[in-house]
């Protein structure tokens, strides 16, 4: 079996890593915090004290970061993946970062003689710690088929997507989709419920009918319990909306509604909600309406 390492052991690094232990695979794992590592180790897994160390004593190597600089830093920086790459290792990043972060990347991995695959998912926690993710890989085929039984312990949907970064612009057409939902079931929500009407009712009206979502579904329950523990974070949805809106920018595509979305999701950082699940969201909307979902209007 190929010796896999794993950086990044967060709300859906850890549960991925632990497929990975469960799989069989020989594990190296690094969190620049200690008490997600100490888990893995516990449960099996080696422990490294850089991504070079990672690199070094692994044949694939998993990556699963927050944001586009963490990456930079963890595979091109001082003591980084890239140092302890040998000819014919693979990386596989599966944080959800900018395509041209993951094109620059991928080359600098394919002048080492190893390959890459930028490879970001969805389906959320839940998804992560059940396996049943949905992976969007960009990269070469023979990269991926090399990467599929890896792939297939943490996701039921794998699909090549095409070159490299080819899977991240997959992923911020996702994050669009995902934000511009809770932003409306934000909206159907507060306003049915300053009507009167109860918003777990609606919720599960609406779950009937053509407005199904897993959004409604899953968000919206967190937002009539007001259940805001992450889950994903807000600040990582906002950080992908910049990512669609840059591509967008770039291409000359309008994106009026993601941009609406953006917006919101400025307001619930600006207000404190940065690590809050996305579904807090919804708060924004009750303080404009001056109405808190299931709950009395507030002066
Ligand atoms: P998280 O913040 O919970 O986890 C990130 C982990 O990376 C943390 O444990 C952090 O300590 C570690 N880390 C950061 N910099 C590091 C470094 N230099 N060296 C070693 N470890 C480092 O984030 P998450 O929710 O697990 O998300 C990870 C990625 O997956 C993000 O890009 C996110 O957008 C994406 N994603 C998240 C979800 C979700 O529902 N949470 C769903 C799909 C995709």
């Amino acid at each position: 079996m190929e010796r896999v390492g794993f950086i990044g052991l967060g709300i859906m690094g850890k549960p991925m890593a632990l497929h990975l232990l469960k799989a069989g695979y020989p594990l190296t794992v690094l969190d620049k915090v200690p008490a997600p590592q100490a888990e893995l180790v516990a449960a099996g897994a080696k422990a490294a004290a850089t991504p070079r160390q990672v690199a070094q004593e692994s044949d694939i190597i998993i990556t699963m970061l927050p944001d586009s600089p963490d990456v930079r830093q963890v595979v091109l920086g001082a003591d980084g993946v890239l140092e302890g790459l040998r000819a014919g290792s693979l990386l596989i990043d599966m944080s959800t970062i900018a395509p041209s972060v993951a094109r620059d990347v991928a080359k600098a991995v394919r002048g080492k003689g190893a390959d890459a695959l930028d490879a970001p998912v969805s389906g959320g926690q839940w998804g992560a710690e059940q396996g049943t993710l949905s992976i969007m890989v960009g990269g070469s085929a023979a990269a991926l088929e090399r990467a599929r039984p890896v792939l297939e312990t943490m996701g039921k949907t794998i699909v090549h997507m095409g070159d490299a970064g080819a899977g991240q612009v997959t992923k911020a057409a996702n994050q669009i989709v995902c934000a511009v939902e809770i932003a409306v079931v934000s909206e159907a929500l507060v306003m049915a419920s300053k009507a009167g009407v109860d918003p777990a009712k609606v919720r599960e009206a609406l779950l009937g009918g053509a407005a199904q979502s897993a959004i409604l579904k899953v968000h919206g329950e967190r937002m009539i319990a007001h259940n805001f523990k992450p889950g994903f974070r807000a600040r990582l949805h906002h950080k992908d909306l910049g990512i669609a809106l840059q591509i967008a920018r770039e291409l000359g595509v309008s994106l009026p509604t993601a941009a609406a979305a953006a917006e919101m999701f400025n307001a619930l950082l600006a207000r404190g909600g940065a690590d809050l699940d996305n579904s807090a969201l919804v708060t924004v909307l009750e303080d404009l309406a001056q109405h808190q979902v299931g709950g009395k209007n507030t002066p």
